[in-house]
């Protein structure tokens, strides 16, 4: 039997990971499960374990390994059944996080074939590129708008989410300080990560980050075309 795709969207904050996902949901049909998203609504829902995801964002760090991992396999457990293609947005973060899902892809829990879609920009145009960020409030919709007008990504009424017509605001972590920090840990965990998945066999292909997010849409369409997804 066909394995079913499962997409790994990787790559610096502010790459255009959100983006791109939102995309390919809207228009291609995909799910995406983002686990920052997965985070802010752990977070919206005042918990206990939202109270410490939230100091760890705030000063950009990263949720532990077990916890993030188990709200991706809860979210796998309630949303899997409709036969959309998944793209794990944000996800996995480190090498720990990459053996824990691959051991469950392995054991059948999360039948599926990995591709990892690899976004590339420097750490210039990603400072550039957050400052200029604005995310939808509403945590069921957590859409992304830009204030630079080149990219082409404004909502057409200011401060209001064209998808629900939730408020539109910066997030607490696009801070130049928080941002250099998230910088320093990717470029801490992404060899690695590649390195594991080069050794476990997922194919991983690139994609140039540093383009407007139709023309990165049309190039993610002609590169998934030919794997038969
Ligand atoms: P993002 O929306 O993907 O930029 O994620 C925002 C924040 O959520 C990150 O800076 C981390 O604090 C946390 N986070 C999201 N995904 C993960 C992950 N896979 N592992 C650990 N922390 C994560």
């Amino acid at each position: 039997m066909k394995k079913r795709t499962l997409l790994i969207f990787t790559g610096p904050p502010g790459s255009g990971k959100g983006s791109l996902s939102q995309l390919c949901v809207s228009k291609l049909g995909f799910k995406q499960v983002s686990t920052g998203n997965l985070c802010r609504q752990e977070i919206a829902k005042g918990t206990q374990t939202g109270e410490k995801i939230d100091f760890l964002i705030k000063s950009g760090k990263l949720v532990p390994d077990g916890l993030i991992t188990q709200m991706v396999y809860d979210w796998f457990l309630e949303q899997l059944d409709d036969g959309a293609l998944v793209i794990l947005d944000g996800y996995p973060r480190t090498v720990r996080q990459a053996e824990l899902f691959h051991k469950m892809i392995l054991d059948g829990t999360f039948p599926f074939r990995v591709v990892v879609v690899q976004l590339a920009l420097d750490d210039e145009a990603i400072v550039k590129r957050l400052s200029s960020r604005f995310v939808c409030q509403n945590k069921q919709c957590q859409a992304i708008y830009s204030a630079n007008p080149d990219a082409n990504m404004m909502p057409e009424k200011e401060g209001i989410c064209d998808t629900c017509g939730g408020e539109v605001r910066r997030r607490k972590d696009d801070v130049p300080e928080v941002i250099r920090e998230r910088l320093r840990i990717y470029h801490q965990h992404a060899h690695p990560l590649l390195d594991f998945y080069n050794r476990v066999g997922y194919r991983v292909f690139k994609l140039d980050a540093d383009q407007p997010i139709k023309n990165m849409l049309h190039q993610f369409e002609q590169e998934t075309d030919g794997l038969a997804l």
